[in-house]
């Protein structure tokens, strides 16, 4: 026991079990799968609504290059991630179940502690698990993950200038990679080397960056504030290294565009700014920030700008795959984590409002050496990514997942009433019940919100909302109260469905 690590025990005992209950018959057809395992490649990129996207209706041409390529893909045209913001979206990605289960609800924390085991990367065992992200929520995630994942590249080993400096000055804590350097500099003040450290540290970066600055008028893309990367290299990078290891593979590559702050390269900023497009005035919500009509038009400029830079470098990456022979023989995603909303007085995805701009998300899949393309027009969750692309390469789907295999792959009829859940729960203990909570659930053309537990909403605090998102995509006419049949047939549901997923904290 002394010479093998802890780690190294659980896995073989993990696997002596599974050899003694897998029956001899799924053995052999898993070994039959053996050579002809496909890879799989989920490549997300964050924040990025459908609603912004010109391939799914969008005024403004921030999808050339998706257009062109969703001629080889099925594409998804109602999909929707499981959360509003990285950490819930993420884990209902990565573990097919959604925030109400996984309960990674709360800003950076991870999932439920038996969640750790019940990852996309632990069910891909047999397979050369990689993962990556920019963004620091997700790589918390990677951490509880870890022990599944067999290549973690290192959050910082894509920045522009991590080349030891990090690790000379501040010895080995990795910590201090992850949080911004101007932090850290911050920190060390009161001690008498903090002012030289600064200013050797700006010389330094200032230098390294001086070049590649240049082609972000903008400001370089960065990971709380001073951490730069940029997307092409990221993708060079990462591209670079699956023709390195083994195959089959199953990639999880989560690049930071075009998230805030929208610091697109030099060939896209500017694309949009001053344009003749006109944005829809909606009215202010109850969860407005007071953010005016004109002031969310700045922004989305820069952002939209920043799509049509992560949709050329997700072309350049798709050719790259190609031309290495790898996109023959792997099943390839495109998809993000939850949206980005610029109206109602609410910007970004920080907010309990739950519009389809922050929870309508892009889903591409491309089948391995396929050409030709289809569009599925029903209701569909980030849940269903993982046991789909479990069943394509001839997986077992756990019993815990919740998510069903995606309509043009599925065998079976899909059960009825599947219903798609989006869950907002940031201001929860992720162990005790969920308390003040805003549940979107979708069935068939109606959409509905349900609020609960917010002030906003006076004695009862309590609210829902219903919308005909067919007829009403841009949900202005709330049918709350002239619907309440309908209304009240999804509530019960999504409120019936809390219940079941508080049980466990009561
Ligand atoms: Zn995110």
């Amino acid at each position: 026991m002394s010479k093998i690590s802890r780690r190294d025990f659980l896995k073989l005992a993990g696997l002596a079990s599974l050899g003694m209950v897998v029956p001899p018959s799924v053995q052999q057809k898993s070994q039959q799968l053996q050579n002809d395992k496909k890879n799989v490649l989920i490549i997300v990129f964050d924040a990025l609504t459908a609603y912004n996207i010109s391939l799914h209706g969008y005024a403004r041409e921030t999808t050339p290059n998706l257009a062109r390529l969703s001629k080889r893909a099925t594409v998804f045209h109602n999909h929707y991630a499981g959360g509003n913001y990285t950490t819930p979206g993420t884990a209902s990605l990565l573990t097919g179940t959604l925030p109400w289960t996984h309960r990674a609800i709360r800003f950076n924390d991870g999932v439920k502690n038996d969640f750790a085991a019940k990852s996309i990367f632990h069910a891909f065992d047999d397979y050369h698990r990689i993962a990556y992200s920019h963004n620091t929520l997700v790589n918390t995630l990677f951490k509880q993950f870890i022990s599944d994942i067999s290549e973690h590249v290192p959050q910082e080993d894509l920045f522009l200038f991590n080349d030891g400096f990090i690790r000379t000055v501040f010895g080995n804590d990795e910590d201090t990679a992850t949080v911004s350097w101007a932090r850290t500099v911050k920190r060390t003040e009161g001690f008498s080397y903090s002012l030289f450290l600064s200013q050797l540290y700006e010389a330094y970066r200032d230098n390294k960056v001086k070049d590649v600055s240049k082609l972000y008028p903008n400001g370089l893309p960065s990971v709380n504030n001073d951490n730069y990367f940029t997307l092409d290299q990221s993708i060079d990078t990462l591209a670079s290294r699956l023709t390195e290891i083994p195959q089959p593979f199953m990639g999880y590559f989560h690049f930071l565009p075009p998230h805030y702050p929208y610091k697109p390269h030099k060939d896209f900023a500017g694309a949009f700014t001053g344009d003749s497009f006109k944005s829809l005035s909606k009215p202010e919500d109850i969860f407005s920030e007071g953010r005016s009509d004109e002031f969310l038009d700045k922004q989305r400029a820069p952002y939209d700008e920043f799509i049509l830079n992560a949709d050329h470098e997700f072309a350049r990456l798709f050719e790259m795959l190609e031309s290495s022979g790898i996109l023959e023989n792997t099943w390839l995603i495109f998809t993000s984590d939850h949206g980005e909303l610029f109206e109602r007085g609410i910007w970004t995805h920080s907010t309990a409002a739950l519009y389809q701009p922050v929870v309508r998300v892009p889903l591409l899949i491309f089948e391995p050496g396929n050409s030709t393309g289809r569009d599925v027009y029903e209701a569909t969750s980030a849940i269903d990514l993982m046991p789909t692309l479990l069943h394509l390469t001839g997986h077992e789907i756990p019993s815990w997942v919740e998510g069903s295999i995606l309509p043009p792959y599925v065998t079976s009829p899909l059960p009825p009433n599947k219903g798609v859940f989006a869950v907002q729960a940031r201001y929860n203990e992720p162990t005790f019940p969920i308390t003040q909570v805003s549940a979107m659930h979708i069935q068939d053309n109606y959409k509905l919100i349900y609020y609960l537990g917010y002030e906003e909403f006076g004695a009862e605090k309590e609210r829902f909302l219903l919308y005909d998102i067919k007829s009403d995509p841009e949900e202005l006419n709330d049918l709350s109260q002239t619907n309440r049949e309908i209304g009240s047939d999804l509530l019960n549901i999504i409120k019936q469905k809390l219940d079941e997923s508080n049980k466990p904290y009561l």
